[in-house]
């Protein structure tokens, strides 16, 4: 029996969400607020702070041993701090030191949003029973992370397993992060329907030209959109398949929004993993789709705190 819990934190550009945590997962406690992001940092850290506060006001507070926090990249978990790409007035700024202030000295684990999505697939989804993992959060970007000899493996900053900025198209169209030819840059939802847009596919009478639009047509036959998302698929498959050549893993898991189109996706993947994954030590690699919803972030966040407690049986033991 485990009375101790976790707070967890996942914090995002659009919200801020927290939760008190107990060692088989379960949430037991919410807060959430909208996250200022356009705002001055202060501005930002209040929200985080309310949820905090929030959490506090549970009589289970008292219960709580640590913190984990997953939040958007890119994270220094050596520096404790973030800097996440849609929150400009977060820039190295010190997340560790202010959680650990407002909640009174609480240990505090930090890991990217992608690791943290990792942590709770290998906890609770997919990747279970998986010693050797490469799990993916394929939408609005691209992010990962990977599980490594039955361990959460982040890094030295918490940001392993980026495969959304591993370049496969040695000449590709330039990306914000710098390089060029990344999986992102061709495997991302907006890049999937900007791909079908200029091949001339158009959006039906609602206008919806988001990726799940040109997933739907996919699967309605349009040759355009089909052939958007083979590239989505074909990128992809490249970088799990150097993943796997590089670390063995054995299972590469697939959510976010463009994780949801199904045969879509998966499909033209697992063939083009076929071309990819050639050598024997990779050949037995599976892809399948995640299995956590809309709170693995929090639940990975609550993985890699309970990691650091030592009396908790963790995911990532
Ligand atoms: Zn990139």
């Amino acid at each position: 029996m485990h009375t101790d819990l976790v707070a967890a934190l996942d914090i995002g550009g659009t919200k801020i969400a927290g939760a008190l945590v107990d060692g088989d997962g379960r949430i037991l406690a919410r807060a959430q607020r909208a996250t200022p992001a356009q705002q001055h940092g202060e501005t930002v850290m209040r929200a985080v702070a309310e949820v905090l506060g929030d959490l506090a006001g549970s009589p289970l507070w008292g219960r709580a041993r640590s913190i984990g926090i997953g939040s958007a990249g890119p994270v220094d978990a050596s520096a404790g701090t973030v800097s996440p790409v849609n929150v400009p007035g977060w820039r190295n700024f010190p997340l560790v030191d202010r959680v650990r202030a407002v909640t009174g000295g609480l240990p505090v684990e930090l890991i990217g949003d992608g690791v943290a999505i990792t942590a709770a697939e290998h906890w609770q989804g997919a990747a279970r029973g998986h010693d050797n993992a490469l799990c993916m959060v394929v939408s609005t970007g691209v992010g990962g992370g990977l599980v490594l000899g039955g361990r959460l493996h982040p890094g030295p900053t918490g940001n392993a397993g980026h495969i959304g900025h591993i370049s496969v198209d040695l000449d590709g169209d330039p990306c914000p992060c710098g390089s060029r030819g990344c999986v992102e840059r061709i495997a991302s939802g907006p890049n999937i329907a900007r791909r079908a847009l200029e091949h001339g596919w158009r959006p039906g009478p609602d206008g919806d030209a988001s990726a799940a639009a040109v997933a739907a047509a996919a699967r309605a036959g349009d040759p355009v959109a089909v052939a958007s998302f083979a590239r989505a698929a074909q990128a992809l498959a490249a970088g799990i398949a150097a993943t796997a050549t590089l670390v063995e893993i054995d299972i590469a898991v697939i959510g976010g929004g463009v994780g949801k189109a199904g045969d879509v996706l998966f499909a033209p993947l697992r063939k083009a993993l076929t071309d990819y994954a050639a050598l024997s030590f990779v050949q037995r690699l599976t892809v399948v789709p995640a299995q956590t919803g809309t709170d693995a972030g929090l639940v990975g966040a609550a993985a890699a705190a309970l990691a650091r407690t030592p009396d908790v049986p963790a995911a990532s033991r």
